[in-house]
C-alpha cells in the first residue's frame, strides 16, 4: 500500500478510536452556550483537552485575546535542519445570542481538534516525510460578531502558517461554496427633544430620521443586483410617545459577493442615511463598528483533494452545490493564507441559525458527519505534507485568486485593498 494511504488509514482509526471523548469535548461546549467574546468555558475546556494528551502540545491560553488560545506540536519528521511546514486548524466555538449552538460551532472545535491529533499520530514515526512538520491548532473565538479571526491576523498569528483548514455545519457537503463580504454599518441620529403636543414645532424627530432612512434603504433594494443584501433594524427609537424623539439609532449589514462591489453599497446606504438626515435636519453618525469580512478566495487544488478524500469516505458532494449567502471571517484568513474552508452536512435539513438546527448540533447523529469531516480535511493535509508538488500547487492557486481579485478590485476602482488584515 502506498505509504500516504497508509498515514491516512492511520488517522483515520484513530479518531475514531477518540470518539467518545471528542463527543463529549462539543457536547460540553454545546451545552454551555456562550456568545462571540465570552467563550470562557469554551476556551477553558479546549485547552484542557490539549493539556491532557499526553505532553506532546504546547499550548497558549488566552492567546492574543482572551478567549482564543493556541496549541502547536513538531516539528515532527523531515531532514534535520529543514524548513518546517506549518498546517494549521481552526476552531469556532461561538454560540448566539437566545438560541445556542445554532451555527454549530462546537462542531467546527471538535472537527479542528479531531483532525490535528488524528494528523499528528499518524505522522508520527513516520520516516521519509519531505519536510518536518509543525500542527497548530489556533482558536478562534467571536465569529458570529466583531470578527475574531482579524484581530488574530492583525497580530500576527498567521505570519508562519503555510496551510489552514477548517470545516463548517451546513446542510450538505461541499468543498467550496462562494461567501459573501460583510460590513456591519452603525447609524444615529442626534435631533432635539420637545413637547409632541405643546410645542412640536420646537423638536427635531430622530425617529423620523430612522424611519426615512429604513424606507429610502427599502428603496434602495430594488436597484440592487441579485446577490447583494442590504438589512437591518431600528435598535433605538424614542422613550415615550410625548417626547419628540432626540436620538434614533439603526444597524445595517451589507453584503456582497466580492469585495470592490461592497464599496459601491456602502456609497449608496451612505446616501440613504445622509438624505434622511438632511429631510429632518437631524445630525448624523455613520460608523463601521467591527471588520469588513471579505469572501473566501477559492483554491482548486485544495478543494479537488478534500473532494477525493471525501468520496473515500463516502461523502457525497452534490453536483450543483445550493446558493448560498452566508458571511465568515475565514475570508479575511484566505487572503492571508492557503486554506479550505468546507461545509458539511450533520444529519438535517434544518437551517443555521434555527432552533431546530441547534438541536441537530447537539445531537448524537451529528458525529458520524462530524468526524467524517475531520478525517477528510486530515487527509487533505496529509496529501500537501506528503506531496511537495500539490503544496506547490496549493501556493499557486493562492497566487493566481489573489491576483484576480487585485485586478478586479483595481478595474472596479476601489480602494478597498485589504487594509483590516
Ligand atoms: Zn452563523
Ligand atoms: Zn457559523
Amino acid at each position: 500500500m502506498e505509504k500516504r494511504q497508509q498515514v491516512k488509514n492511520s488517522l483515520q482509526v484513530f479518531i475514531d478510536s477518540l470518539k467518545d471523548e471528542l463527543h463529549s469535548l462539543s457536547r460540553d461546549i454545546w451545552c454551555r452556550p456562550e456568545v462571540a467574546g465570552e467563550e470562557t468555558h469554551a476556551h477553558d475546556r479546549l485547552v484542557q483537552f490539549f493539556l491532557q494528551r499526553d505532553h506532546t502540545w504546547t499550548v497558549q491560553r488566552h492567546y492574543i485575546t482572551p478567549t482564543a488560545f493556541r496549541a502547536t506540536c513538531g516539528p515532527i519528521g523531515g531532514s534535520e535542519g529543514g524548513s518546517v511546514l506549518n498546517v494549521c486548524f481552526l476552531c469556532e466555538y461561538d454560540a448566539l445570542p437566545e438560541i445556542g449552538h445554532a451555527c454549530g460551532h462546537n462542531l467546527i472545535a471538535e472537527v479542528g481538534v479531531a483532525a490535528a491529533v488524528g494528523l499528528r499520530f499518524a505522522l508520527e514515526n513516520q520516516p521519509g516525510l519531505p519536510v518536518p512538520v509543525k500542527i497548530t491548532v489556533l482558536g478562534t473565538p467571536a465569529e458570529e460578531a466583531i470578527g475574531g479571526k482579524i484581530d488574530l491576523i492583525q497580530a500576527g498569528a498567521f505570519t508562519d502558517v503555510d496551510v489552514v483548514f477548517m470545516a463548517h455545519p451546513a446542510q450538505q457537503d461541499a468543498s467550496f461554496l462562494p461567501t459573501v463580504t460583510i460590513a456591519e454599518v452603525s447609524v444615529k441620529y442626534h435631533g432635539q427633544a420637545s413637547h409632541a403636543s405643546a410645542y412640536p414645532w420646537e423638536g427635531v424627530n430622530a425617529l423620523d430620521a430612522a424611519v426615512l432612512a429604513y424606507n429610502n434603504v427599502s428603496v434602495l433594494r430594488q436597484q440592487l443586483k441579485p446577490e447583494w443584501r442590504l438589512h437591518g433594524i431600528i435598535k433605538h427609537g424614542g422613550v415615550k410617545p410625548n417626547i419628540i424623539p432626540a436620538y434614533s439609532e439603526l444597524e445595517f449589514y451589507l453584503r456582497t459577493p466580492q469585495l470592490e462591489d461592497l464599496c459601491g453599497l456602502k456609497a449608496k446606504a451612505e446616501a440613504c442615511f445622509k438624505a434622511a438626515a438632511l429631510a429632518t435636519g437631524c445630525l448624523v453618525d455613520i460608523n463601521y463598528p467591527t471588520h469588513t469580512y471579505y469572501n473566501i478566495l477559492p483554491n482548486a487544488t485544495l478543494a479537488n483533494l478534500y473532494e477525493s478524500n471525501g468520496k473515500a469516505l463516502g461523502v457525497e458532494f452534490p453536483e450543483q452545490p445550493a446558493s448560498f449567502s452566508g458571511s465568515t471571517d475565514f475570508g479575511n484568513v484566505s487572503f492571508i493564507v492557503p486554506g479550505i474552508h468546507p461545509f458539511f452536512y450533520i444529519g438535517t435539513r434544518a437551517l443555521n441559525h434555527t432552533e431546530e438546527y441547534t438541536k441537530a448540533a447537539g445531537a448524537e447523529e451529528a458525529q458520524l458527519y462530524t468526524l467524517r469531516t475531520a478525517k477528510a480535511l486530515a487527509m487533505t493535509a496529509v496529501d500537501v505534507v506528503c506531496c511537495p508538488d500539490l503544496l506547490q500547487q496549493v501556493r499557486e492557486d493562492f497566487r493566481l485568486a489573489k491576483l484576480t481579485q487585485e485586478k478586479a478590485d483595481r478595474l472596479e476602482g476601489c480602494s478597498k485593498a485589504p487594509k483590516d488584515p
